[in-house]
């Protein structure tokens, strides 16, 4: 038995970019019904749960320019992107702000009304401050306010395709243990970051920097589905308040003055921006002996440290406040030690997703994606909002023009077992306990630097998580079973991101596809995309690589 929805739009996720693709399919066409599938609960789900200080990457007219925008993510990036998707975003964030301010979102401005824009890239002015505490909870508000259906504590857990199309998907009310079966003319995927990927230095399993609800579900569901996935190779890693799992927020103290240093109080990078490069001159300090790295702020004034804690401890992250507290750290008289985190796949910090172009179209008819789950790489909330309602708009579109598919039946019952199978056993391996061998062999083994023999390792050993571990989980109840089905999704991510590291024979991204065996960049083989799909047909995975596209070319 399972509930049947019908609906014209489904959006899986309701985060940054889904409850945006959400209010923009609305507002494209008000006459079709939109749908929202969210595992948690919309008002405070993902990345931005707690709230947010900054829109890192906006294009603000007179401050910076979409050309020079793409110029310094081609950079940050090592040159493999797309820029026409890029510049998409550097183009249309401005009027994003404007909107979000309309909604009651808070942005600090300068004496003469302009946002202010701060510094963090190597070159050009692209961070804009909010106060915005409540930024999701004002998203969710707009969302419910256009008449879009929300189901929260949906997990989705499939995609259903028929003749090459996406038809709808089915997911699991973690809460009742119905099944539901959604059919979709059109569906936009926004399930963020494979955040529950490497195992965090703290061995907590949800001590994660990412939202701890995103376990790459997005990643495994659209592989699952035949859609080309790319940059898996190239894993997130943050430097990170030691023991807490909150960002370092360099570049948020850079624009007053704070900054990195060694463990000699000594400034060793002039740039608080997060890239592979960053890392590679953190793990500089550290192996020539002068770390652990800090983040540095005890030489600033008073009125400057009151602004930063309203800013570290108030607006985004409270507990890093009681945090520094119970370490004894205060920030007026000691630097605050930092660390790397746990890898993440992620294409908001770094470069891993779904293949899409500039429409949000997957390689799947049908299949529309945004945020970090789709491959637009350092794109972060601008991205996800831009994105997310180009998705949403672009959905809306096609909902108008095609019809509903009956959805395979063969496939529903196959995946309700899939899906159901943990519960049915009398015993076995509880989610938590698979959860953390599969996420320490992920740390222990595709952790930088990445060599052929400790990824054949990796691989040998999912091979067998897939073969032996999967079919002994067992859960317990409904809550245990999300937890199952996460396991399997972080597996598949897991298999990705090995196959992907061990096809690119070439260093790139500093620290984070750094291979030991192939130490340099190899520009004359390697600038290009490499890019993962299950072929339907044999059900069995292919690697190929697809050229960059330049602006203009
Ligand atoms: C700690 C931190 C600090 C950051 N700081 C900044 C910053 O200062 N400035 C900036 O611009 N960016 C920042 N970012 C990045 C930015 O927040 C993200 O890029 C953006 O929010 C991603 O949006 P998203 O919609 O892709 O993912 P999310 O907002 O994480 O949403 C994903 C949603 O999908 C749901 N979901 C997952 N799986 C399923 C499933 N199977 N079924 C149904 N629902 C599912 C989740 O519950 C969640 O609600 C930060 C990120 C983090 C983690």
């Amino acid at each position: 038995m399972y509930i049947t929805i019908t609906t014209d739009v489904l959006i899986i996720g309701g985060g940054s970019a889904g409850t945006y693709a959400a209010i923009k399919a609305k507002e494209k066409a008000p006459e079709l019904n939109v749908l929202v599938l969210e595992k948690a609960h919309i008002e405070r789900s993902g990345a931005i749960a707690r709230g947010m200080d900054a829109v890192n990457n906006a294009v603000v007219p007179g401050v910076a320019t979409p050309e020079k925008y793409v110029e310094e993510v081609t950079k940050a990036n090592d040159g493999v992107l797309d820029q026409e998707t890029c510049y998409v975003l550097a183009r249309q964030s401005y009027p994003m702000l404007s909107e979000l301010e309309s909604w009651g979102v808070k942005f600090p401005k300068d004496e003469n009304g302009n946002f202010i824009v701060h510094h963090i890239h190597p070159e050009g002015r692209y961070t804009v401050p909010m106060d915005a505490e409540d930024l999701k909870k004002i998203l969710a508000r707009e969302v419910v306010k256009r008449g879009v259906e929300v189901l929260n504590r949906h997990t989705v857990t499939s995609l259903l395709t028929r003749e090459g199309k996406v038809t709808g998907a089915t997911a699991l009310n973690t809460r009742t243990g119905e099944f539901v079966v959604v059919n979709a003319k059109a569906v936009v995927l926004t399930t963020g970051a494979a955040g529950r990927f490497g195992l965090p230095a703290s061995g907590y399993l949800t001590a994660t920097y990412e939202f701890p609800g995103n376990a790459g579900d997005g990643y495994a569901m659209a592989y699952r589905a035949g859609a080309e996935l790319t940059g898996l190779e190239c894993f997130q890693i943050n430097p990170l308040i030691k023991d807490y799992n909150g960002p370092s927020c360099g570049y948020v103290v850079s624009p007053y003055g704070g900054y990195m240093a060694n463990a000699f109080g000594e400034r060793f990078t002039t740039t608080g921006y997060w890239s592979g490069h960053l890392l590679s001159k953190i793990k500089e300090e550290i192996d020539a002996g002068r770390g652990p790295v800090y983040l540095k702020m005890n030489h600033l004034d008073e009125e400057t440290i009151r602004t930063l804690e309203n800013i570290l401890y108030v607006n985004e992250r409270p507990s890093r406040g009681k945090f520094n507290a119970g370490r004894r750290v205060d920030i007026r008289e000691h630097m605050v030690e930092l660390h790397l985190s746990e890898p993440t796949l992620c294409s908001g910090h770094s470069s891993s997703g779904v293949w899409v172009n500039e429409r949000a179209e997957s390689s799947v008819p049908g299949l529309f994606v945004a945020g970090d789950v789709a491959c637009v790489p350092h794109q972060y909330l601008a991205g996800a909002f831009v994105f997310g309602g180009i998705a949403g708009s672009n959905a809306a579109e096609w909902a108008k023009e095609f019809s509903w598919l009956e959805p395979d039946p063969g496939q529903i019952e196959q995946e309700r077992d899939r899906v159901f199978a943990p519960l049915q056993r009398k015993e076995g391996i509880k989610p938590a306990l698979m959860e953390y061998k599969l996420r320490k062999t992920v740390s222990d083994y595709l952790f930088p630097p990445k060599t052929e023999h400790r990824l054949d390792i990796a691989l040998e050993r999912f091979r067998r998580f897939a073969e032996e571990d999967l079919p002994m989980l067992y859960a317990a109840d409904f809550h245990e079973l999300g937890k199952a089905l996460e396991v399997e999704c972080i597996l598949d991510c897991a298999i990705m991101a090995a196959e992907a590291s061990k096809y690119r024979k070439e260093s790139r991204w500093g620290f984070l596809h750094l291979r030991a065996d192939y130490p340099e960049r190899d520009d004359a083989n390697w600038l290009k995309h490499v890019i993962i799909k299950k072929n339907p047909a044999a059900g069995k995975m292919e690697i190929y690589t697809k050229p960059v596209r330049v602006r203009g070319r």
